[in-house]
């Protein structure tokens, strides 16, 4: 039997709520499956650790991550700690430590669930997010400087290199080729800015004379976002900078039903280094504590984390479930107009993988 070791951090706010529900699905799925096991490790990382011991991770936290196969992640984010620490000292220090420079966040309607968009079914509404995950404008260059005085300065400087650039372009053609459509849409902002992400441009032309047979298109940042409302069959995979895809795709989360389903994987495409799945929300502290968390997004990322194993199978019996669930509508969260708890929602879709292939 094989045994994949998955490192769960389920962090702060809903994150520790929802990943508590996925690791139960997990379990119920090796249950049924008996092709593989998961030997899950939970590391209790976040904002109450900063809090106690003033870092989110320990010194050694990349080296203890870095033998297990996938990494489970929840959020990082409590308002008793700033933003910036909680973000860097944790998800980016695994991102970009362990080169996770794709960042792949699939949007469809699932089955029963619509769209605020209207008349937009789910034949209209199937795409894939590929967010730059390693550079750009989230580099962590710039500074500050004359600290509280009338000349005070700060900088954040965005940085695109050509590897970083080719490389991400590639995976997407790709991930574009793979797809029945082969499409593939560039979204840049090089109309006002003349320098990064004109070479972005340039690279992705480049790269494209290897993919003939994906049909491509080039669209500025703000015009994507009225197409994504008004023309969303138009679009098929989407390749963007780490801030422009970051933006974009919780507009397609939105659009795809609610903040709550989305998932995302930081992949190490090479793998060298293990990759990283959380469902794209954040910590969420208006609903923290309450258990009323959607956990589909952390569901969904679970899947994901399947898949990219190579348990393909178990992949699809999950998202099998996940889409009875909602298509009988009966356990969904309050986000998607229910009155299910996480929990509740985790178990009906527990009940639908015992059931699944019956
Ligand atoms: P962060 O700063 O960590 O990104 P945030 O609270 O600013 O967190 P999100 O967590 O992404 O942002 O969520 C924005 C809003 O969407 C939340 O306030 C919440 O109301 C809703 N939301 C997000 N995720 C979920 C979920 N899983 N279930 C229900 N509602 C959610």
């Amino acid at each position: 039997m094989k045994e994949y070791r998955i490192a769960a951090i389920p962090g702060d706010g809903i994150g520790a709520e929802v990943i508590e529900a996925g690791l139960r699905v997990l379990d119920a799925l090796q249950e049924r499956e008996e092709g593989f096991r998961l030997a899950v490790d939970s590391f209790p990382w976040g904002s109450d650790h900063y809090l106690e011991h003033g870092c989110m991770m320990p010194e050694g936290g990349l080296q203890a991550l870095e033998k297990f196969d996938a990494i489970y992640f929840g959020s990082a984010g409590d308002p008793r700690v700033p933003d910036h620490i909680t973000l860097w000292q944790l998800r980016l220090a695994i991102c970009q430590g362990f080169d996770q420079y794709a960042n792949v966040r699939p949007s469809r309607l699932l089955d029963g669930i619509s769209s605020p968009l209207r008349g937009v079914g789910p034949e209209r509404l199937n795409w894939i997010i590929v967010r730059e995950n390693s550079e750009g404008e989230y580099s962590g260059i710039g500074g500050r400087s004359h600290r509280g005085t009338p000349l005070e300065v700060g900088t954040d400087v965005s940085v695109f290199t050509r590897k970083g650039v080719e490389r991400i372009m590639r995976f997407a053609f790709d991930l574009a080729r793979s797809r029945p459509r082969k499409m593939l849409t560039v979204v840049t902002k090089s109309n006002a800015q003349r320098h990064g992400m004109v070479m972005w441009d340039e690279i992705f032309e480049i790269v494209k004379a290897d993919y003939g047979d994906v049909k491509t298109d080039k669209m500025l940042v703000d015009a994507m976002t009225t197409r994504m409302v008004l023309k969303p069959e138009s679009i098929d995979v989407v390749v963007a900078t780490n801030l422009h895809a970051d933006i974009l795709s919780d507009l397609a989360a939105a659009l795809s039903g609610s903040m709550g389903i989305a998932p995302t994987a930081n992949l190490n495409p090479e793998g060298d280094y293990p990759s990283m799945f959380e469902p794209i929300h954040g910590s969420a502290f208006d609903i923290t504590g309450q258990g009323i968390a959607n956990p589909i997004g952390a569901l969904w990322t679970a899947s994901m984390m399947l898949e990219h194993l190579g348990e393909a199978a178990a992949a699809g019996r999950l998202m099998t479930a996940i889409e009875r669930v909602t298509n009988a509508g009966k356990a969904l969260p309050r986000d998607l107009g229910g009155t299910a708890t996480t929990l509740e929602v985790a178990d009906a879709v527990i009940a639908a993988i015992h059931g699944a292939n019956d």
